[in-house]
């Protein structure tokens, strides 16, 4: 199979803006500092699941599906661009809330009661039986005749980032910008792994740091190779795993005490994005990540000609329901 014939379906216009964060570098002392702005995207207020969105919703329409569901919690970001993307496209979309319904909708939730989404809560289970709960809502569609398609299978949704590390590379070209480093959250594995493929079949021109706001680094390194492994055996992409992983450096010391749980510098970050450069971080991903980038930089671990790329991932809506520890910010 090539690339060019696995379903996609356009969302949103490309490439994304691609800007340099020069008030931040003046204040860190180093040049070339850019970020790949992922964030905004004019659907649904943006990030990163939009670009998988355009391989699972490619499937789904391949597939004849008349109903898509998809599982998170309140807050997750995914579930609310699977909602907008919905909305876009005049699909149905059942989520399904790993919470009990909480007193007040706000954030995420309030944008998917918006978006017009069937929302169901099924109470503080884990991942593993969240996933459980979603094959059997989709069994329960298909007996009464519909034909669902679970979001989220990261060897489809890794194509996204497969093609958002092409569109980086071709910013850079056309630009002649010195980028050579390139900083994302290590999360689930499937933006990662599909950055690292991309960069694998342009030949490694990026080093990709992963800072990881989740899992053990051997954890996460884990994820990362498996979803690697099963997307390019299915879409064909002409790299290994060896090549993917050669390019990323797994960190899990920006992790602190863990998901969502905000740490010094990650609150620092989340203030120096902000206040110099009127660039919004969240809480569980992107400020972890800014805070690597800006500890690596203080360093001078990186040689300043060598440019840093932030690749900002989204999740803005998130941070109206994580406003418990900004006073902390300040
Ligand atoms: C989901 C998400 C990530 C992590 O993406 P994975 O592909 O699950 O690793 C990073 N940033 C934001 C804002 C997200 O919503």
């Amino acid at each position: 199979m090539k690339l060019s014939q696995i379903p996609r379906l356009p969302l949103i216009e490309q490439p994304t803006p691609l800007e340099e964060l020069k008030r931040l570098e003046i204040y860190l002392s180093r040049p070339n500092i850019y970020a790949k702005r992922d964030d905004c995207m004019p659907l649904g207020l943006g990030g990163n699941k939009i670009r998988s969105l355009e391989f699972w919703l490619g499937a789904a329409l391949e597939k004849k599906a008349n109903v898509l569901v998809v599982a998170g919690a309140p807050v997750s970001n995914q579930c609310r661009l699977a909602a907008a993307a919905a909305a876009k496209t005049g699909m149905k979309l059942l989520i399904l809330h790993s919470s009990e319904r909480p007193a007040k909708y706000e954030g995420n939730l309030l944008l998917n009661q918006l978006f017009g989404a069937e929302i169901h809560f099924i109470g503080p289970v884990d991942e593993e039986e969240r996933g459980r709960i979603a094959r059997e809502s989709c069994a329960e569609l298909e007996r009464q005749g519909l034909h669902p398609y679970l979001i989220g299978d990261p060897t489809v949704g890794a194509l996204g980032y497969f093609t958002g590390a092409l569109e980086l590379h071709d910013q850079v070209k056309a630009r002649a910008l010195p980028i050579r480093h390139v900083f994302l959250p290590g999360s689930m594995g499937t933006t990662e792994a599909g950055f690292l493929m991309g960069n694998a079949v342009l030949g490694n021109p990026f080093t990709v740091h992963l800072p990881s706001v989740e899992y053990n680094r051997h954890e996460l390194e884990a994820k990362i190779s498996a979803i690697c492994e099963k997307s390019i055996a299915w879409s064909g992409l002409d790299c290994t795993v060896a090549q993917c992983m050669n390019s990323a450096v797994i960190y899990d010391n920006y992790l602190g005490d863990g998901y969502n749980v905000p740490t010094h510098a990650s609150l620092e970050a989340l203030r120096l994005a902000a206040s110099l450069e009127g660039m919004v971080l969240e809480n569980i991903y992107t400020s972890k990540t800014f805070a690597c980038l800006i500890d690596l930089a203080r360093r001078n671990s990186l040689p300043s000609n060598d440019g840093l790329c932030f690749i900002h991932t989204g999740g803005v809506p998130a941070l109206f329901a994580q406003q418990g520890f900004i006073e902390e910010v300040f």
